[in-house]
């Protein structure tokens, strides 16, 4: 039984249900304990977060954000939620769910 599934890669904690034959675990450290990064931690498997520390250097750089600017924030976050496929649909690709949106505070 897995209790766990990556809404990125699609592995879950079980290795005879995981796609990829093996099991993943849940990322380890949130940046804040609240209910937002919980929510994420329960979708983002180890590796995958691990993949978007690195791509989040790069959209910064890229897109030279500040994190200063509550803009620049929340354009980061639409880049952590796109790449982490954080509401599970293609179809809202591009877009920060709002109920998510709401929760969010970066610095809380
Ligand atoms: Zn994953």
């Amino acid at each position: 039984m897995s209790n766990f599934t990556c809404n990125k890669c699609g592995g879950t904690n079980d290795a005879e249900t995981s796609p990829t034959g093996a099991a993943v675990s849940p990322m380890q450290e949130i940046p804040f304990s609240n209910d937002y990064w919980k929510k994420i931690q329960s979708i983002a498997c180890s590796s995958c977060w691990a993949e978007w520390k690195e791509m989040e250097v790069k959209v910064i750089n890229e897109y030279r954000l500040n994190m200063i600017e509550r803009e620049h924030r929340q354009t980061l976050k639409r880049f952590m939620h796109d790449f982490l496929n954080v509401d599970g649909t293609s179809e809202s690709a591009g877009q920060a769910p709002q109920a998510v949106a709401s929760e969010w505070t970066p610095e809380s």
